[in-house]
C-alpha cells in the first residue's frame, strides 16, 4: 500500500480530481464526487419503484421460453433502449424446447362440501379436456410394491399423489429484518474457506435418482399415473401455509421441454397444503371426494431458442474490457416472483439508469445481462460464459480472447434484502478494492466482507471458469419467499432495493475506472496492468 499522487492518476488517465480521492491504493481509486452523484440520483430520484411495479404488476410471471417471457423480454429491450443503453439485444443461448403458458385454472372441491381451491398447473404439463368433474382418490405411491395396490383402479380419477403436506407454522413469522451485528461479525471472522462442493440448492430442487431401485422417482410415479389412465394428478409438497409451490413436470429437463413429453403426460396440479390435506383426510375416511377441474395451457409447436437480454454502456479508453452485472429475468410461473428475481432485475436496471443519469463515463464497457433459464439450472449464464469467455480447463472450447479482458461480474439473487457487505467467493485479492469502494457506503449498512463463497445462482458459471464473480451479502427479509404463488409487489422493501442499486452502481463504476481489472483467485491473470 502506498499513498496516491496526482502524477499517478494522470499517468493512468483517470478522470478523477485529486481532491476527490481518499483511497490508499492507486489501483483502486475512489471517486467521491461520483459516489455523491450516484447517491443523490439513486436515493432522491429513484426510478426503481416504477420499474419494479411495472414488472411485477403489469408483466407478471416469466417462465423460461414461455410467450409471457418473450413478451417481457421485448419490453425489456424497449426499456433498456429507452434508458440509452447500447447494443441492446435478445441474445439466443440454446435450442430450449417448446413454449408453455398457462392460460386458465379453475379448481374446486364439490363434495362432500363445496370449497374453491387454490392450485396451479406444473409447468410443461397438458391442460384438462375441458371442465371435468372427477372423484379424487389417494394413490401416493412411493415404492414399486405400492404400484400393485393401485394398478387398474385409477382410470378417469383425480389422484392425490403425495402424502399430506406438513404445514410449517414458522413460515408465518416475519423473519429477521436485518442480520444482527453478531451475525455480521461471525461472517467476517469465518475465515476458513471450504473447497467447493455440491450445491445444496440444486440437489434439493432436483433430487438425484434414488439409489434404491425399489423407490420410485418422480418421473416413474408420473409414468405410472399416465399408464393407468388417471385424469389429473394433484400434489402438494411444500407445506408453506397458504402457498403453492410447484415447478416443472418430472422428466421435462430430460426430454428438453418437448411438446411430445408435455402432451403425453397427464395434467398435474400443485395445490395449497390446506386444501390438499383436507381432501386427503376426507378420502382417507372412505368418504367420496368430488372435484371440478379445468386447466388450459398453451404449447408451442416447435422448438425455439431461449434468450438472455444484454445491454451496455460503452467504455472509453478501455472499451475492450468488460465489467458485468446481472440477475435472472426468468421466474417460475405461479406469481410475478417479486423477490425471485424481479427484485434483482430491478436493481440492475436502476443501477444502469443511475449511471446514465449522472453522466458516468466508464473506462471499461459496462454490460448488464438479464438471464433466462436460471431456475432450470443456470442455463443462460452458463451458455453465455462458455460462448463469450470460454473455459481454460476445457480443451473443447478453451479460453476466448474476452477472458483476459474481463474484470468482474456482480449478481443479485438472494431475495430483496439490503446489501450488508459482500462475499469474496474465496478470492482474497479483491478484498482491497471492495474495502475501498465500501468505505463511502458504510452509513448505508455496507460493513462486512466475508471470505466465504456462495452458490446457486448466475455468478457460479463465471466463478467455475476462474472469472471474478460475486454476490452481495444480503439482509434476510420476511415474506413469502420465492417460487410460490404469493410472491408479489406488496412484501418487497423498496427502500432496501434503492440502496442496493446505489451500491451496485458505485461498485460497477469503480470496477470500470480502476487501473487494473479485478484480480482472479491466486492473484493471476492481470492483463494489460
Ligand atoms: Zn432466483
Amino acid at each position: 500500500m502506498y499513498q496516491p499522487s496526482l502524477i499517478a492518476f494522470v499517468a493512468f488517465g483517470l478522470a478523477v480530481a485529486e481532491a476527490d480521492v481518499t483511497a490508499q491504493d492507486t489501483r483502486w481509486p475512489v471517486d467521491l464526487d461520483m459516489v455523491a452523484k450516484i447517491r443523490e440520483e439513486g436515493l432522491q430520484r429513484s426510478g426503481l419503484p416504477n420499474t419494479f411495479s411495472y414488472m411485477t404488476d403489469v408483466i407478471g410471471a416469466r417462465l423460461t421460453n414461455s410467450n409471457d417471457m418473450i413478451q417481457a423480454q421485448e419490453w425489456l429491450v424497449r426499456e433498456m433502449t429507452r434508458m440509452g443503453l447500447e447494443n441492446v439485444a435478445r441474445e439466443p443461448f440454446m435450442d430450449y424446447g417448446v413454449s408453455w403458458d398457462n392460460e386458465y385454472v379453475s379448481l374446486h372441491m364439490l363434495k362432500p362440501d363445496y370449497s374453491p381451491m387454490v392450485g396451479y398447473p406444473i409447468a410443461h404439463t397438458p391442460g384438462t379436456d375441458g371442465r371435468q368433474q372427477l372423484f379424487a382418490v389417494i394413490a401416493d405411491v412411493h415404492t414399486r410394491a405400492d404400484l400393485e395396490r393401485y394398478r387398474g383402479n385409477l382410470r378417469g380419477l383425480a389422484i392425490l399423489s403425495t402424502p399430506p403436506a406438513i404445514v410449517d407454522q414458522r413460515r408465518f413469522e416475519t423473519g429477521t429484518p436485518r442480520r444482527t451485528d453478531e451475525e455480521l461479525l461471525s461472517l467476517e471472522q469465518d475465515v476458513i474457506v471450504p473447497p467447493p462442493g455440491p450445491d445444496p440448492y440444486f440437489s434439493g430442487l432436483y433430487p438425484p435418482t434414488p439409489s434404491n431401485p425399489e423407490i420410485l422417482t418422480a418421473a416413474q410415479k408420473l409414468e405410472f399415473y399416465v399408464q393407468e389412465g388417471a385424469a389429473v394428478v394433484l400434489e402438494s409438497s411444500s407445506g408453506w401455509p397458504g402457498a403453492v409451490r410447484g415447478f416443472a413436470r418430472a422428466g421435462a429437463k430430460i426430454d428438453r421441454w418437448s411438446r411430445e413429453g408435455t402432451l403425453s403426460s397427464v395434467p398435474v396440479i400443485a395445490i395449497t397444503p390446506e386444501h390438499y390435506n383436507r381432501m386427503y383426510r376426507i378420502a382417507a375416511r372412505g368418504i367420496p371426494v368430488e372435484v371440478e377441474v379445468e386447466v388450459r395451457n398453451r404449447h408451442g409447436s416447435e422448438v425455439t431458442q431461449a434468450h438472455n437480454v444484454v445491454g451496455e454502456i460503452r467504455g472509453s479508453d478501455r472499451a475492450g474490457e468488460t465489467v458485468m452485472l446481472g440477475a435472472h429475468f426468468d421466474t417460475w410461473h405461479a406469481s410475478p416472483n417479486a423477490s425471485d428475481n424481479t427484485s434483482g432485475v430491478a436493481v440492475m436496471l436502476e443501477a444502469m439508469r443511475i449511471l446514465r443519469a449522472v453522466g458516468a463515463t466508464p473506462r471499461r464497457t459496462i454490460r448488464v445481462v438479464l438471464w433466462s433459464g436460471e431456475e432450470q439450472g443456470l442455463w443462460g449464464s452458463r451458455a453465455y460464459v462458455r460462448k463469450h469467455f470460454g473455459d481454460p480447463q476445457d480443451p473443447t472450447i478453451g479460453k476466448k480472447d474476452a477472458y483476459d479482458r474481463f474484470s468482474a461480474y456482480f449478481n443479485q439473487d438472494y431475495g430483496p434484502g439490503e446489501y450488508r457487505g459482500i462475499w469474496l467467493q474465496g478470492n482474497e485479492h479483491v478484498r482491497a478494492p471492495f474495502a475501498a469502494w465500501m468505505e463511502p457506503l458504510r452509513d448505508m449498512g455496507m460493513s462486512t466482507i466475508s471470505p466465504q463463497g456462495v452458490g446457486s445462482t448466475d455468478h457460479v458459471p463465471f466463478d467455475e471458469v476462474g472469472l471474478p464473480a460475486f454476490q452481495f451479502l444480503q439482509a434476510r427479509v420476511g415474506g413469502t419467499g420465492g417460487h410460490t404463488n404469493l410472491d408479489f409487489f406488496d412484501t418487497i422493501p423498496l427502500d432496501q432495493l434503492k440502496k442496493n442499486a446505489v451500491i451496485m452502481a458505485v461498485f460497477i463504476y469503480h470496477a470500470s475506472i480502476s487501473r487494473d481489472v479485478l484480480p482472479r483467485k491466486g492473484g493471476t491473470d492481470r492483463p494489460e496492468g
